[in-house]
């Protein structure tokens, strides 16, 4: 069995921000747009207190908080601080898979004694950055993931996959990745409010209500199984689609909506072109600019519109974007060899 890390910087743009200000150590600390559409992108814990959280209007974060210091965020700073985080983690551990500035899943295969090795890095990274972490290590990234999150800030917190299904049973399933509020709501009026009714939903009525794919997917989510790995790599690639949205997506049936429409105009365009790819590829944005891309290869080439979106929403579903989404984009790749043109017919010789 696998044992997978998820770290997860406390509180990121308002811990880097207090690095250049520690006068505001324990203060209430608001990071957000200034715009009349303006949303909070991260609150010191000072601030949560007060029912400031990320997400919420930064008008409304004003009137919970007055008291509260509101910066501007800067992301060129949080890149530069980010990247000091990530190469001290990778110093250590090979496999990486970062998923934003401020959070990676770690394979700890062939990691000694793994619990220690994390605190280690743990304060590795609070020494070289000064950023706090929390951790979360499991038998797979989704209970890693819920993990970390379970007790910040500075958690630690390591669970087997029937440990987290018993802690977080009666819990809304909201709280695993991947289950979205519009999901949520719906699970809720279908009777499973909590991820321990979600876990033993019948299958009949998930696929019912959600279809053969989706459906099935929400319960192994309750159930925190997953299989999907630490992937590291890149692969270059060559015909996209991609759409930016006007607001945010943080929907999950939205998304794989979106790739579909994406992966069927690629499709007929591959088709026109008599061009088939065997590496299928997504690119996501999320909110803050963290941009990711992840392929898979398949042994047959393809331009096929329903084997494209399938894949593009399955690599989808094991990214599991962990903020809302801004842009989404489908590659096809790998092409086969070009056909040979065909052979003009050889003209007669002029006698
Ligand atoms: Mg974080």
């Amino acid at each position: 069995m696998p044992t997978i890390a998820h770290l997860d910087a406390d509180a990121f743009y308002v811990s880097v921000e207090l690095l250049r200000r520690p006068d505001l150590a324990g203060r209430p600390v608001v990071v957000s747009g200034s715009g009349p559409r303006a949303v909070v992108t991260t609150a010191s814990y000072e601030a949560r207190r007060f029912g400031v959280h990320s997400a919420i209007p930064a008008s409304r974060a004003r009137r919970l908080c007055p008291q509260a210091v509101f910066l501007q965020p800067d992301f060129d700073e949080y890149r530069r601080v980010s990247r000091a985080m990530w190469a001290v983690v990778r110093a250590r551990v090979a496999a990486v898979e970062v998923m934003g500035l401020d959070e990676a899943y770690l394979d700890l295969d062939g990691i000694e004694r793994p619990r220690a090795a994390m605190r280690a890095l743990v304060e590795e990274i609070r020494a070289a950055t000064g950023i706090t972490c929390s951790v979360g290590i499991g038998p797979n990234k989704l209970v890693a993931k819920v993990a970390s999150d379970a007790e910040k800030p500075a958690g630690f917190v390591a669970l087997s996959r029937e440990q987290a299904a018993a802690r977080f049973a009666g819990e809304r399933p909201s709280l695993v990745p991947g289950i979205g509020p519009k999901t949520a709501e719906r699970l809720e009026s279908m009777g499973f409010a909590t991820i321990g009714a979600l876990a033993d939903a019948p299958d009949e009525i998930l696929v019912g209500e959600f279809g053969p794919r989706l459906g099935p997917w929400l319960r192994r989510r309750a159930r925190f199984e997953d299989h999907s790995p630490v992937v590291t790599e890149h692969i270059a690639v060559s015909e996209s689609r991609e759409t930016t949205f006007p607001t945010d997506v943080g929907d999950r049936g939205e998304m794989e909506d979106i790739l579909r429409r994406l992966a069927a105009d690629l499709c007929q365009d591959l088709a026109r072109k008599r061009r088939q790819g065997r590496t299928i590829a997504i690119k996501v944005r999320l909110d803050d600019f963290t941009t990711i891309t992840r392929a898979r290869t398949i042994p047959a080439a393809t331009n096929d519109i329903a084997e494209v979106g399938d894949m593009a929403c399955r690599l989808l579903a094991e990214y599991d974007p962990p903020r809302p989404v801004r842009l989404l984009g489908v590659r096809v790749a790998g092409f086969a060899e070009p056909e040979p043109p065909v052979e003009e017919p050889q003209l007669a010789l002029p006698l």
